[in-house]
């Protein structure tokens, strides 16, 4: 039998042929030697009885690379569906409990938005829209996992328990705007009013289970991240929702970027942003762009590259300052785009 999922992942590969009951791709472990044309070297057992693992050897005898497929081999090769990580995760552990100790999936949870055009919520559109000069309308929301009301959210995805007393959630209810976090587990509620009644600018909503200690509670713009692509990855971090929201809709660097992912810490540091992503991403070579408060001076950013250099390679490092306002939260003509070259 194959592994559904995982073979079709692995038919995306380069330099794959199927020669029945196994397959050829491109070596993941050394990148392959010759033409591009020929099947690739590695080769990887995709008939398999239960309690079998799916062997793989590469066939180039200065690599000679061989094991039992993992889940981290498949991210090795770009794959971030966690649907066919989990098949083959689920397989594994099948064959050999300890084959997968290393993988904790992150589901992805599909979570409904649903934003209603009631009173509450026409103000914090129109919060949205005065900030950052768009003319979003309810719907347009949805496109960056913009969620106004916590309850109406709660109802419609059938979630009776709350994560805080009750006053506590009527608060995030009234004052914050929501933002569906990256792995959907979290609505990172934003408090808009000037004297931040809910006492916190950020409150972290856990929608469903308990909180653990690892969890990330960061906000990526969706978009598409191809990690095939052999060029560095541009990842841009901002400390804010409104601010990533800002440099990505209101400057021109999104077109100069290739392949990008937009993300705000929302109090989690720069370190765990750009760590955590690279790692879940298996992103190596990367643009680095850091959407910076004014008050953080460029100190922090230097220390952050010298931790980050023995993670990934940095191939450059570029932080943005508002030259007129304190983030990049604003709409285009309140936003002047200084930057510095860090690498
Ligand atoms: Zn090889």
């Amino acid at each position: 039998m194959r592994l559904e999922k995982v073979c079709d992942f692995l038919k995306t590969q380069p330099r794959y042929r199927d020669s029945g009951g196994q397959c050829q791709i491109r070596c993941w472990v050394c990148g392959d030697s010759g033409k591009n044309d020929k099947p690739g070297n590695m080769s990887i057992k995709i008939d398999v009885e239960p309690g079998e693992p799916m062997v793989y050897h590469c066939f180039r005898s200065a690599c000679g690379a061989s094991g039992f497929l993992r889940t981290e081999d498949l991210q090795t090769m770009g794959c971030t569906d966690i649907d066919t990580l989990m098949e083959l995760s689920a397989w594994n552990r099948e064959v050999n409990p300890r084959l997968e100790k290393k993988f904790h999936a992150k589901e992805n949870r599909g979570y409904q938005l649903v934003n209603l055009a009631i009173s509450d919520n026409l103000g914090k559109l129109k919060y949205i829209n005065t900030r950052l000069g768009t003319s979003f309308e309810f719907q347009d929301l949805r496109n960056y996992k913009i969620q106004l009301g916590l309850y109406e959210f709660l109802r419609i995805n059938r979630i009776n328990r709350l994560a805080f007393a009750e006053d506590k959630c009527d608060l995030l209810d009234e004052y914050t705007i929501g933002f569906l976090s990256m792995y959907s587990d979290y609505l990172i509620c934003r408090d808009i009013t000037k004297k931040i009644v809910t006492g916190n600018r950020y409150t972290t909503y856990r929608i469903r289970g308990k909180a653990k200690e690892d969890d990330m509670k960061i906000y990526c713009i969706p978009g598409e991240l191809d990690i095939l692509d052999p060029n560095p990855v541009d990842i841009n971090i901002a400390e804010g929702t409104f601010s990533i929201l800002g440099a990505y809709l209101n400057t021109n660097l999104r077109k100069k970027q290739k392949n990008q992912i937009w993300l705000a810490n929302c109090g989690s540091g720069y370190k765990t942003t750009l760590l955590h992503t690279s790692r879940q991403f298996g992103l190596l070579d990367v643009n680095l762009h850091i959407w910076s408060d004014s008050e953080i001076k460029i100190g922090k950013y230097e220390r952050l590259m010298q931790d980050a250099k023995d993670h990934m390679h940095l191939n450059s490092v570029t932080v943005y300052y508002n030259g007129i306002a304190e983030d990049f939260g604003h709409s285009k003509n309140q936003i002047r785009v200084e930057s510095v070259e860090l690498k």
